[in-house]
């Protein structure tokens, strides 16, 4: 048969499958929680730390503020600023503002520093941003422009009051956005070297910080966060930017100035902790694994191999009789497997019984219990495979007919059977009683010549002749003998040289033995 898939093997199939399903499981959900903490944690840190830039901010700007209303106080003092006075002010001032510029109400430039601005004393400003100052005549807080230097600013101002409380102008600080500024030192000193970065928008959604310089004037107002931080919200939230990056982003709103803090990691930086848990999980397991394997398949054999066995026997006992004491016996745990065991081995030995039983059946002739004609034949054939001497008896019933004509055929039977009887009488043990054919008989006789043949054919007759068969009336018998080797070596000469002599003794006048003349 076929070997196809082996009980041993499903089963091992099963405890595999079912283990790396479990670790995979588990290996899932570790990396499912872990990957949810890490966001979390990501977005916690970076809204807690947009919320302390926010708040930076928001001091810093004031203290700006303070600065520029100090020298506003002081050029509401003086009818024209000194120079070198101004030039100390401004020195003072380096740390926070990139220019300071005193102008009056008509935005004629009063005092600048430093000289390298590109703006003199007398110049006008003319950018928009600056009329906006002269117009509200408050502290003010520019949107980003470009100023008449070309240079993107921010312009802070600070209103400038005579000693009766006349507006005269402003002091305006200004941070040069696309240079090192006030923001790009407080923002820049942190930086967590994870891919994480702080940027700040204006109220319009311009950038007014970026740590790539080139983008700070860009409009970024399509970015989720920024439309949220910009309308006042302060929170947290997973973000794609314009690039179709993803970000763990965490905002706050700067509310003196309008301006929006965004505190954000790449959203790739929780792969490396996640990679590194996997791999951890997998090494860790691995020699479990192993051990669980080996334990799997140890067991599955154990299981399988009385059945295994079992199995291998029942196949062999299909195609040939096997004796009840080769039967295995197994032993196992299993109450299956025992039952299963015990099961086949009372099949086999019934089956063993059945076979003798059919064997004996077709061998032995129904009517008389004597071997019948196939069972002559397998033990002649076995007699001259051993190649010792026998004899062979063939007989007759003389006028058998008459028998059956006289007394019908029940008494013909019963004197079938009569006659078998004083056949087995007259032989001994290892000879052959047999019923070749109708009431045609013959005895195989066990290493033995002519001489014996004849004696136990004549004495068969005797006792015929003394005796009263079922009809009442004694019976004759014609026998032929012929024996091996003397008259033939192979049956069908040994079976026609006795059949010769049997109508020999017919032809010569009925109840009489005669040995085959012929030859050899
Ligand atoms: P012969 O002396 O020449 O042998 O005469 P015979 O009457 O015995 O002649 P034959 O051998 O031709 O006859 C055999 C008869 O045996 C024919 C048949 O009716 C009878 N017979 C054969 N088998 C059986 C049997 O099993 N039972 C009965 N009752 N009769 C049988
Ligand atoms: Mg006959
Ligand atoms: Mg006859």
């Amino acid at each position: 048969m076929k070997k196809g898939i082996t009980l041993r093997f499903t089963i091992s199939l099963l405890v595999i499958t079912a283990i790396l399903l479990t670790m995979l499981t588990s290996i899932t959900s570790a990396v499912q929680v872990n990957r949810t903490s890490l966001i979390d944690n990501y977005l916690n840190k970076n809204e807690s730390y947009s919320k302390k830039m926010a708040a930076n901010a928001n001091e810093l700007l004031k203290t700006m503020q303070d600065n520029l209303r100090a020298i506003a106080v002081i050029s509401g003092r003086e009818s024209t600023m000194d120079r070198q006075l101004f030039d100390d002010l401004f020195q003072e001032n380096t740390q926070y503002f990139n220019s300071i510029v005193v102008a009056d109400h008509e935005r004629v430039v009063q005092a600048i520093s430093p000289h390298t601005t590109g703006i003199s004393v007398g110049d006008k400003l003319t950018s928009e941003q600056s009329k906006k100052a002269v117009d509200i005549k408050k502290p003010f807080i520019s949107e980003p422009y470009r100023a008449t230097t070309g240079r993107l600013i921010i312009l802070i101002s600070a209103p400038i009051e005579d000693k009766n409380g006349a507006y005269k102008g402003f002091v305006g600080g200004t941070i040069y956005l696309e240079e090192k500024n006030v923001l790009s030192t407080m923002l820049k000193e942190h930086f967590f070297g994870d891919g994480s970065y702080v940027y700040v928008v204006e109220k319009n959604g311009d950038l007014i910080f970026h740590p790539d310089r080139q983008r700070v004037g860009q409009n970024v107002v399509q970015n989720e966060v920024v439309r949220k931080v910009i309308s006042g919200q302060t929170g947290s939230q997973k973000v794609t930017n314009s690039l179709g990056e993803i970000f763990l982003a965490g905002y706050a709103y700067e509310s003196s100035s309008s301006w929006g803090i965004v505190s954000q990691t790449p959203y790739e930086v929780i792969d490396k902790p996640l990679n590194l848990l996997v791999n951890r999980m997998l090494l860790f397991s691995l020699p479990f694994l192993l051990l669980i394997l080996i334990l799997a398949w140890w067991v599955a054999s154990r299981i399988a191999k009385p059945l295994h066995t079992l199995a291998r026997f029942s196949d062999e006992a299909t195609l040939k009789p096997v004796p009840a004491e080769n039967i295995p016996d197994i032993h196992s745990y299993y109450y299956e497997v025992r039952l299963l065991s015990q099961s086949v081995k009372i099949a086999l030995q019934s089956m063993n019984r059945d076979l003798t039983h059919l064997r004996h059946e077709v061998n032995v002739d129904e009517l008389t219990g004597l071997v019948n004609r196939r069972g002559f034949d397998g033990v002649m054939a076995g007699w001259l495979e051993s190649n010792m001497p026998f004899a062979l008896i063939l007989i007759d019933i003389d006028h058998f007919k008459l028998v059956n004509d006289t007394y019908g055929h029940v008494v013909g039977d019963e004197v079938l059977r009569y006659l078998s009887r004083l056949m087995k009488l007259v032989a001994s043990e290892e000879d052959v009683c047999f019923r070749y054919g109708g009431e045609e008989f013959g005895i195989l006789i066990n290493r033995s010549g002519l001489a014996r043949a004849k004696d136990m054919a004549d004495r068969l007759r005797d006792q015929l002749a003394i005796t009263k068969s079922p009809t009442g009336q004694p019976i004759t018998i014609s026998a032929g003998i012929s024996a091996f080797p003397a008259h033939g070596h192979s049956a069908e000469e040994l079976v026609m040289r006795a059949d010769e002599a049997l109508y020999q003794s017919k032809e010569n006048g009925r109840n009489r033995t005669t040995v085959s003349k012929a030859a050899q």
